[in-house]
């Protein structure tokens, strides 16, 4: 690439970053799927959030991530929105196995993640699972070979990382660090940092978390490369 078109692309990005919180103001002026944007009307979301604008933009320009937001701010369609998207302009199938995976920190938040995912997505083709424990680990392993989008607690997915023969995440394209302070806080540092081991390093990242703390920091550094900073200022309505 010419440095003149690099001058082109940075211009292109500035332009972005000054367009997207104000002229975004429905779900419709994101380059999204009909799939998507059925799915979100469907369950009466028209309008995206401030971190859904900035994170759903960036992630679809395949950039990582590094959000932070505080609960309440829909951080969950602005990571599930991106899945759903990515995978889709893949042309991801069935067959083409763990396509992307989210972490949380958990059982409650993940399986809530998984009910909204089932909503909003159901019009993709995609499969989708959760690895939470709470089941016997033969039911969990029985139904993983088949699934796309997987939603999980640290310690469960090392657990099948480390145990299951059928767990296979080399196809992975997308890693979600949901709620990654609170992680951290219920002590699952070392957890984290041996799953995020464990993937492929070809993959795109997502890393939300309320706080910035140096935990966080560690964890982002770990996990993210060249991450564009997502933190919307509370807009007054
Ligand atoms: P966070 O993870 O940041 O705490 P959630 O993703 O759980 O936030 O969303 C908080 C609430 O806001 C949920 O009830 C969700 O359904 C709602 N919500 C999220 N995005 C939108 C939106 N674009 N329009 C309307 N409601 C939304
Ligand atoms: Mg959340």
């Amino acid at each position: 690439k010419s440095v003149q078109e690099d001058a082109a692309i940075q211009y292109l990005q500035a332009q972005y970053d000054k367009i997207v919180p104000v002229e975004i103001k429905s779900f419709k002026d994101l380059p999204l799927s009909q799939k998507t944007l059925k799915g979100l009307k469907e369950n009466n979301f028209f309008t995206p959030t401030d971190i859904q604008k900035l994170a759903i933009g960036y992630a679809l320009q395949g950039k990582d991530i590094l959000g932070a937001a505080k609960t309440g701010s829909g951080k969950t369609l602005a990571f599930l929105v991106p899945i759903l998207e990515i995978l889709f302009c893949k042309k991801w199938t069935r067959m083409d196995g763990v396509g992307a995976l989210v972490i949380s920190p958990t059982r409650e938040l993940a399986y809530q993640i998984y009910e909204t995912l089932r909503k909003v997505g159901h019009l993709h083709d995609f499969s989708a699972g959760l690895i939470i424990g709470g089941q016997n680990l033969k039911f969990e392993r029985k139904r993983m070979d088949q699934v796309n989008i997987l939603i999980c607690t640290p310690g469960r997915l090392l657990q099948h990382m480390d145990e299951n023969p059928l767990f296979d995440c080399s196809q992975l394209q997308i890693l979600v660090l949901d709620e990654a302070d609170r992680c951290l806080d219920l002590g699952f540092e070392a957890t984290m940092n041996a799953i995020i081991e464990n993937l492929p390093p070809k993959r795109q990242t997502l890393l939300f978390s309320a706080t910035q703390t140096k935990s966080v920091k560690d964890l982002a550094r770990l996990s993210l490369s060249f991450p564009t900073y997502v933190a919307p200022h509370e807009q007054a309505a």
